[in-house]
């Protein structure tokens, strides 16, 4: 595989909480991995990236979607939607389940969730459409699983469950607790749809008390996906629990505000995930991931560099993956970023700061450059990478 070197990169966002910016113009890279991150990286390598000034990023982790075969989805019944992601600087995607299938929605039985979930784990197991890193096989949890079906879940590779579809009336019988410990004790995690119902129209309502009485580790779009639990519930759960905490573009952008009041009075950023929950009824939306780190730095007040970890490293370690920091041994998965041309912003990072989407110049996925030059679904950067191979 050939070895590449970015040189003379503007600001460096790790993705990173602990350190969001790091000192360095340099990232080098061999065999897909960052090898050194550093000033003035004199290395020899076979591809030369030279960034010319613009911002470095690692690739955004949508910690909600809804892949179903391929770059097909049959909620839009449009095509190509993972490529259209890609260049909006997307390069790992997490399956919240695999359900916007025609014919949603589907029967709640051990049988076909278990069936969806090892036939999409198969499918992208073999096929990474436009090199992005599809997490899929996410198991929608159902009345009557049993342990061994955790066991082949696991066996399989899956890496995530998911409340949805649970009769919570049932909860007295313990079984969704089982659930949780059963997944835990396979390394698996468990995310919880949270709010009012979703496009299935079969969802179930779930607000503070079954998210205290399940102890997920993840609360899904609990902003809303799209409809939100009551905003006090919102508050409690950011205060009440230690759950990590998913915003989506599918949501109620005033309980956004809400919910970061809380994280902030609480010094929790690391408990903010970001996602789109798309494709579904709110569309496909290439630049969903940047409109929703825009909006936190620019109308909510996070540094840009912290709104960059809430969509890169915080989804990463709340899923249990190793995605989304500029760090080395870490995948190069990597988004080399400026303003837009007429933005009055002074760079990309400031152009998050002033609510402005960033161009995308550069992204590249296990150190091969998947978008060279620009991007098709941003404006043009104002100052684009040159690649000398
Ligand atoms: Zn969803």
């Amino acid at each position: 595989m050939k070895s590449v070197l970015i040189k003379n990169i503007g600001a460096l966002l790790t993705g990173d909480l602990k350190n969001p910016i790091r000192a360095a113009d340099s990232i080098y890279i061999e065999d897909g991995v960052i090898q050194e991150i550093g000033t003035a990286i004199g290395r020899r390598s076979d591809i030369i990236v030279d960034a010319r000034g613009i911002t470095a990023i690692p690739g955004l982790v949508d910690s909600h979607s809804h892949p179903t075969f391929g770059e097909f989805t049959p909620a839009q019944n449009s095509t190509s939607w993972i490529n259209h992601y890609m260049h909006g600087g997307v390069t790992a995607l997490i399956s919240a389940g695999e359900l916007h299938v025609p014919g949603l929605p589907l029967p709640p039985d051990p049988r076909t969730a278990l069936s969806l979930a090892f036939l999409t784990k198969r499918c992208y197991d073999n096929s990474r459409p436009s090199g992005v890193k599809v997490h899929a096989g996410t198991l929608l949890l159902v009345p009557g699983l049993n342990e061994e079906d955790f066991d082949a879940i696991a066996e399989v590779g899956s890496r995530l469950v998911k409340f949805i579809f649970y009769d919570y009336s049932l909860l007295p019988n313990g079984e969704a607790e089982r659930y949780v410990v059963w997944a835990r004790a396979r390394g698996i995690k468990v995310k919880i749809h949270s709010g009012g119902v979703s496009r299935s129209g079969v969802s179930q309502v779930a607000g503070v008390d079954i998210v205290k009485r399940i102890k997920p580790d993840i609360v899904g779009h609990i902003t809303g996906g799209p409809i939100p639990m009551p905003e006090e519930e919102v508050d409690q759960i950011a205060r009440e629990t230690d759950a990590y905490l998913e915003i989506c573009s599918s949501g109620n952008s005033r309980l956004v505000l809400t919910l970061m009041r809380a994280v902030k009075s609480l010094d929790a950023f690391h408990r903010v995930v970001i996602g789109t929950d798309t494709p579904g009824g709110t569309g496909v939306i290439p630049r969903g991931m940047f409109r929703e780190v825009a909006f936190l730095a620019s109308v909510v007040g996070v540094p840009p560099e912290i709104a960059i970890c809430m969509a890169t490293g915080n989804v990463g370690i709340a899923h249990g993956l190793p995605l989304g920091m500029l760090k080395e041994g870490r995948p190069a998965d990597i988004v080399l970023l400026d303003k837009i041309h007429g933005s009055v912003a002074s760079d990309g990072v400031d152009s998050l700061a002033k609510g402005d989407l960033p161009g995308v110049s550069v992204v590249m996925i296990d150190g091969e450059i998947k978008v060279g030059g620009r991007s098709q679904q941003t404006p043009p950067p104002e100052r684009a990478a040159t690649i000398t191979a």
